[in-house]
């Protein structure tokens, strides 16, 4: 396992919000008097998805209420950033896309602007101390508040991009939430701004509704990565698609047979999206929801994946990272070709 850990390591596809580390929520609950349990070990339970409430992306997506509670505050969403950061680093993620809607961290009055620097403070504190880390910041809007918010969401995030300051900034932009009911296409406004603002693009697709999501969102969202994608291995001519666009798949295999997106006991779409030649990252989706970190999920491919493999795996996700030091120039970056389409 410590071989595994040394192995330097790319997250393109990690919350915010399911990702704060237990003792960390349990402490600003504590100090603030919100706990709603006694101790540790039950509010632990709630945070994390126990064995009997997974099965649907629902049920999953039910575990991110409590966190919720202490990140309406400034302090407190650079706090937890810092150590989603800090926890990272120490399992061998040295580039670190995470992502998060600023529109949920609102309630409190924080501007859409403040809950989006409030992430980045944190990154830009816990860089301080780990210089070696790259981070960059998602934005997402959340598929159920709409096409419009989203797009009012896209122009908040350009204003904090990375290429406009001198520190982390933000990189990409998603969307994510209840897949049924609320199709690609709604959103297509809103990535046409994000993408004209120089934004990385991709969206959660596939993971909980059939191959045609992830069509729309690569023909009229024009991503360049997309979030599960596991839908995508019923569909042949989709999967040639994505080899020959270079489209990078985001793995998350823990969360994907959580939700459901992946069944019991069959084969994780991954090794499929390899053997067709689809470029793909191994993410963790929800370190605290899901109880994993990368080194975990990095473990799962051991059966079927040697070290050296799973190094040169993470050495290609690089490429797609949405996070480039301003002026610096990757050639085939993923972002150029994004912005040649405008
Ligand atoms: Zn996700």
């Amino acid at each position: 396992m410590q071989e595994l850990v040394a192995v330097r390591k790319v997250e393109l596809h990690q919350h915010v919000d399911g990702s704060i580390p237990v003792d960390i929520t349990w402490e600003l609950m504590s100090r603030h008097g919100l706990n709603p349990v006694a101790t540790r070990e039950e509010m632990e339970e709630l945070l994390v998805l126990q064995n009997r409430e997974g099965g649907t992306l629902l049920s999953y997506l039910d575990k991110f209420h409590y966190p919720l509670w202490i990140t309406q505050f400034y302090d407190n969403i650079a706090l937890v950033t810092e150590a989603i950061v800090e926890a990272a680093h120490k399992q061998g993620v040295r580039l670190l896309e995470l992502r998060y809607s600023p529109i949920i961290h609102t309630y409190a009055g924080l501007t859409v602007r403040q809950a989006i620097s409030g992430v980045l403070h944190g990154m830009n504190v816990a860089r301080r101390r780990l210089p070696d880390i790259e981070c960059g910041l998602v934005v997402i809007a959340m598929r159920q508040h709409g096409p419009h918010i989203a797009k009012i969401l896209a122009r908040q995030a350009i204003s904090e991009a990375y290429y406009l300051h001198n520190t982390t900034g933000v990189v990409g932009f998603d969307i994510a939430g209840a897949e049924r009911g609320n199709p690609p296409s709604l959103f297509r406004e809103a990535y046409d701004i994000a993408r004209r603002g120089g934004l990385g693009l991709t969206a959660h697709a596939g993971e909980d509704e059939g191959p045609n999501c992830i069509w729309q969102a690569i023909d009229e969202l024009g991503i360049n990565r997309v979030g599960h994608g596991c839908s995508a291995l019923e569909d042949r001519e989709l999967m040639r698609r994505l080899a020959k666009d270079h489209i990078l798949v985001e793995c998350c295999l823990t969360s994907n047979y959580q939700t459901g997106a992946v069944t019991a006991g069959q084969r994780h779409p991954i090794y499929d999206f390899l053997e067709a030649g689809v470029p793909v990252a191994i993410c963790t989706d929800n370190t605290t929801v899901s109880n994993t970190d990368q080194t975990r999920e990095n473990a799962l491919l051991l059966p079927e994946m040697d070290l050296a493999a799973i190094t040169e795996l993470h050495r290609r996700a690089e490429e797609h990272s949405f996070i480039l030091a301003p002026g610096a120039a990757r050639s085939g970056d993923q972002r150029a070709r994004g912005k040649s389409r405008t």
